[in-house]
């Protein structure tokens, strides 16, 4: 995916600005930046929700506006930051909404759909979920069922907006390490919206930061998580040095 020169407002403010960025086949790409910055609406554009106001953004350089709807949708996945259901469906059924984009009008689910939803469930470990409904679960078995969605949708590129924010290190460790999985057994690109600044350095390819809708830095991890770039982005002093595990750049608080 490219995105060259997008701007994009909601009022009178730009919210995105002149962001030249790509989206590498099989790559992890961290998206950091603090709240405001044009994080989500970054997702946004890159889901074809909303439309760029200024620029252009392509898959395989086909300009998103010649690609249905339909056809968009089972090349690009997004884990959205919200998920409300008014209706108490299954994990299962859920993971099975994934498959709506491959169906033809008024086409039910076959057997082949359910199987790809219930691999996507295996996947992402909640099959022994599939019966609940989606209420009754905790934050990551959720969000978990919410990656499943996206992966039934057999989805080329996957966008993810905070999947961890509100889980404990367990569980944040298990989606990166989800999300890892997928991206190097699957094929799948990805690009992910996260405030957890030391997984997105110890599980992205590339990150990029973002500071009033505009990119500030972009490169490998240890590149762009600096306390050059943290102090001035989000206006906090901290103090870089290595993961001794990882060798990734680790951020603490001062
Ligand atoms: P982030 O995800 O990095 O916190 P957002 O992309 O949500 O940032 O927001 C970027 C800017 O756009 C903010 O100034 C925010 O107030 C504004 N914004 C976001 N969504 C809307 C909206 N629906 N209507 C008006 N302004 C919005
Ligand atoms: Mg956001």
């Amino acid at each position: 995916m490219r995105l060259d020169n997008i701007g994009f407002h909601y009022g009178k403010e730009w919210s995105l600005m002149g962001i030249d960025l790509s989206l590498r086949s099989g790559e992890i790409l961290g998206i950091l930046g603090p709240n405001g910055s044009g994080k989500s609406t970054l997702l946004k554009i890159m889901d074809g929700i909303i439309n760029p106001i200024e620029g252009e953004i392509s898959i395989d350089n086909r300009p998103f506006r010649d690609i249905k709807r339909s056809e968009f949708a089972r090349q690009v996945a997004m884990v959205a930051q919200e998920n409300h259901f008014r209706f108490s469906f299954t994990a299962a059924e859920v993971a099975l909404m994934g498959r709506y984009p491959h169906l033809r009008r008024l086409q039910f689910e076959g057997i082949r759909d359910m199987e790809i939803a219930f691999n996507a469930l295996k996947s992402t470990q909640t099959l022994h979920l599939a019966d609940r409904s989606i209420h009754d679960l905790s934050e990551g078995e959720k969000q978990r069922v919410f990656i499943a969605r996206a992966l039934a949708q057999e989805p080329r590129i996957i966008l993810l907006d905070e999947p961890t924010s509100f889980l404990d290190l367990k569980f944040k460790r298990e989606i990166f390490m989800l999300i890892s999985t997928l991206c190097r057994e699957k094929d799948i690109s990805v690009a992910l919206v996260s405030h957890d600044i030391d997984l997105t350095a110890q599980y992205c390819h590339r990150v990029v930061m973002l500071k009033n809708g505009q990119v500030h830095a972009e490169g490998p991890p240890d590149e762009v998580i600096t306390v050059a770039n943290i102090e001035k982005v989000y206006e906090c002093p901290v103090t870089v040095d290595m993961n001794p595990t990882s060798g990734r750049p680790r951020v603490s608080i001062i």
